[in-house]
């Protein structure tokens, strides 16, 4: 990542990862010009060096790039779409990347809209957590125009890893929500692996190590594998955030007409873990659902 780029961006949502990702594009040598309903959020990244906007259009001004990291769908049509926000007397060629895990359909009637008023959008969810946004090491899957894809490759080069073009509009949301089913139908397998584990009396520690050295292994296994184990239920992906995206998936199930039945189970578990207080919880939060089944509550932890 070089830390001599040129160019303007304006950053939108400076939550969990936006305000690491937009931390790292100051870092690699690009202007940056934020926003977020929080003024404590803006206030964190202006000691950083980022610019303080006023509201969407205002970070947007004379920006080459406007990205979005916000919750959820409604929050980025009132951003891109709702008055004072990113169509608002849109200079022509303005590119809109928005970074958030929203419905694919959303992201495409979005791109549709602005391409009409000369904007190209691209959607580029990402995958790797808090983590992979600090270290700028994020999966991003973009969908859009390749020409947009290609003009927002550099920026998106300071936030990730892996950046991969993976179609029109909407794909990129489309990967993003694949992705989700699989972490979440993951992190309920192994669940179901430590409740086992733990009721035969082995030690988890060294399963965990020795599944990781097989065909077990994977990216929730290693990084949530540990908090599983011990109890810890706080923060990381939350609950809330993944019951949001699980809902999404099932959305275009049904519209798709494809059967997804453990993706409507392991959500129905999520559902529980939510109701039990747990939305602001990390989605390794799930153990605690395994322990109530088996009536062995660990740590109280979060929630
Ligand atoms: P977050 O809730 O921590 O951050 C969202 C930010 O948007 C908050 O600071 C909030 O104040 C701000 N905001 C809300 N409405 C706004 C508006 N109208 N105008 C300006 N700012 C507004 O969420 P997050 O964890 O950073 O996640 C952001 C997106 O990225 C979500 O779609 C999430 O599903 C996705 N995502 C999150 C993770 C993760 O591990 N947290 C990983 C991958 C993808």
């Amino acid at each position: 990542m070089g830390r001599n780029n040129q160019g303007h961006v304006g950053f939108i949502g400076l939550g969990t990862m936006g305000r690491e990702m937009a931390r790292n594009l100051i870092e690699a040598g690009f202007t940056v010009r934020v926003f977020d309903v929080l003024p404590n959020a803006v206030a964190e990244l202006v000691a950083l060096g980022a610019e303080p906007a006023t509201g969407p259009a205002d970070a947007a001004r004379n920006a080459d790039v406007a990205i979005t990291m916000l919750p959820d769908t409604p929050q980025v049509e009132e951003v891109v779409l709702g008055p004072g926000g990113l169509l608002a007397d849109p200079p022509r060629g303005r590119l809109v990347v928005d970074m958030s895990t929203i419905s694919p359909v959303a992201a495409r009637r979005m791109a549709d809209e602005l391409k009409a008023a000369g904007i190209d959008m691209i959607d580029a969810p990402v995958s790797g957590g808090p983590v992979g946004a600090k270290n700028g090491t994020l999966s991003i899957m973009a969908g859009g125009d390749a020409e947009a894809f290609a003009r927002a490759t550099p920026f998106f080069e300071a936030m990730g890893a892996t950046i991969n073009h993976v179609g029109g509009p909407g794909s990129g949301q489309a990967v993003k929500l694949c992705n989700q089913l699989i972490c979440g139908i993951n992190i309920q397998a192994i669940c179901e692996a430590i409740a086992l584990g733990r009721a035969f009396g082995v030690d988890l520690d060294q399963m965990r190590g020795v599944l990781l050295g097989g065909s077990a292994a994977s990216w929730m296994l290693d990084k949530l594998g540990p908090s599983m184990i011990t109890g810890d239920a706080s923060a990381g992906f939350r609950i809330d955030l993944m019951l949001k995206d699980l809902r999404l998936v099932q959305e275009q199930a049904l519209a798709l007409s494809v059967p997804l039945p453990a993706t409507a189970l392991v959500t129905s578990q999520y559902v529980e873990a939510r109701a039990h207080g747990e939305g602001t919880n990390g989605n390794q939060a799930l153990f605690r659902v395994y322990d109530r089944m088996a009536n062995q509550p660990r740590h109280p932890g979060n929630g």
